[in-house]
């Protein structure tokens, strides 16, 4: 595949790439690298592609926001109506900060506290998405303290087999995420008998980086054949909650587009009166950006040839965590041999690489971008090695604007402390 080019919004002139209006280059040598380089026009598109194939129909988009949390993106898809689904309240704090709706919020999660509860009702969320019947006690008990009562939504395991890696694959029964669909009519009985809790709809997100529809569209006959037997348990439900999961291309991938799934989903929906409720990342986020890397070194060992570049594991994890495979380009036309290079990190490990193999024409000072970097990129950013966290910069038309600067020395001991006496 001739690569990222091709992404929209992204382009080549005279040899240099430009995402919008602006060369990757000039924001290398204005912000440093390695840096994350967002869109404003993708994530507007992909956002709106959700919106628009859903118009006359009454829905709530919540944009995930651990694939990407940075508060400016979040500010942007608020701008355009934007709910938020959100796992921890560290992630709820940002949803506010940046002007996001708390009624448009919906707390999944496996381990939510009685604080992180606390603080969501308080701030009035639209839903909690919960996950056994454990935490349905423990939101019963932390509503009744503040003498409010949580709307309820059960996230239940349809036991679909996503068909995508392991570790983003979470629909099945041995996943640790929701309740057996088996078990979910005892439960949603307990929740309508207490008088804390509204329940108000049913969730389910059964996996990552899906390209085929079918397991979507199945999970989704699997709940709605539970929400016809909660009707005649005389728990009428006002949502359906589909979760996220809609794949991108990384390579070659095929995902079906927002429009051609949702129309699906529409159908099989049809003539009922649940609001449709959604929780999309990566389909939102992950063809906006770019991690910009600038090579150190160029070296060879027997046959290999390695680039050694300074973003590293720590900058983006996906490569080592999932051996996922992204798209690698120089930013400038370059005369130099094409070789097949690993491109390798800083960072002390093996596993420390972002790709494998791949032709490409550098020399050392060269830039690499590496494309669809938006998604579980920067929000899985570590300090491992002690190096400080990337920059963020978000390009829109030919505006440039610095959305997280780089972390300083200083950032990375802020809160330590030596020991009084040794
Ligand atoms: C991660 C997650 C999502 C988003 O998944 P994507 O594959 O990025 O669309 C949605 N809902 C829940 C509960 C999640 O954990």
């Amino acid at each position: 595949m001739s690569g990222g080019a091709s992404f929209s919004h992204f382009s080549r002139r005279d040899g240099e790439l430009y995402i919008e209006q602006v060369a990757l280059n000039a924001l290398a040598n204005q912000f440093g690298t390695p840096c994350y380089v967002y869109s404003a026009a993708v994530l507007r598109d992909n956002f709106d592609a959700y919106s628009r194939a859903l118009q006359g129909r009454d829905h709530l988009i919540c944009y995930a926001v651990k694939a990407c949390s940075n508060i400016a993106i979040l500010q942007l898809l608020a701008r355009r109506g934007a709910g938020f689904d959100i796992v921890s309240v560290g992630e709820l704090e940002r949803v506010l900060l940046a002007g996001g709706d708390p009624a448009k919020v919906v707390f999944s999660g496996v381990a939510k506290t009685a604080s992180e509860m606390r603080r969501a009702l308080d701030v009035g969320i639209h839903c909690f998405n919960v996950e056994s019947a454990a935490e349905l006690e423990v939101l019963a008990e932390v509503a009744a303290a503040a003498g409010q009562r949580a709307a309820v939504s059960l996230r239940v395991n349809p036991d679909v087999d996503a068909g995508t890696h392991p570790y983003i694959s979470t629909g099945l029964k041995e996943n640790k995420f929701g309740v057996a669909i088996e078990q979910a009519e005892a439960i949603y009985q307990r929740a309508a008998a207490l008088p804390s809790i509204e329940v108000v709809g049913v969730d389910c997100h059964i996996g990552s980086q899906l390209t085929d529809a079918t397991p979507l569209l199945d999970a989704l006959e699997r709940l709605l054949a539970l929400v016809d037997r909660l009707d005649e348990l005389g728990i009428p439900l006002q949502h359906i909650d589909l979760g996220g999961g809609l794949g991108v291309r990384y390579r070659d991938e095929q995902p079906p587009t927002a429009d051609a799934y949702l129309s699906q989903v529409l159908q099989r929906l049809e003539g009922r009166p649940q609001r449709l409720v959604l929780e999309p990342g990566r389909s939102i986020v992950a063809n906006s950006a770019v991690l910009l890397t600038e090579t150190i070194y160029l070296k060879q060992s027997g046959d290999k040839h390695f680039a050694i570049v300074d973003a590293a594991m720590n900058d983006m994890l996906r490569p080592s965590l999932y051996q996922a495979w992204m798209a690698l380009e120089n930013t400038s036309a370059s005369d130099a041999p094409e070789r097949l290079y690993d491109v390798v990190g800083p960072v002390c490990e093996t596993g420390d690489w972002l790709a494998k193999e791949r032709p490409l024409r550098l020399r050392s000072g060269d830039r690499l971008a590496m494309f669809s970097a938006g998604a579980y990129g920067f929000t899985m950013a570590s300090n491992y090695n002690s190096r400080t966290r990337a920059a963020e910069i978000l390009v829109d038309g030919e505006q440039v604007q610095l959305i997280r600067e780089r972390e300083t020395l200083a950032d990375l001991t802020r809160g330590e402390h030596l020991l009084d006496s040794v």
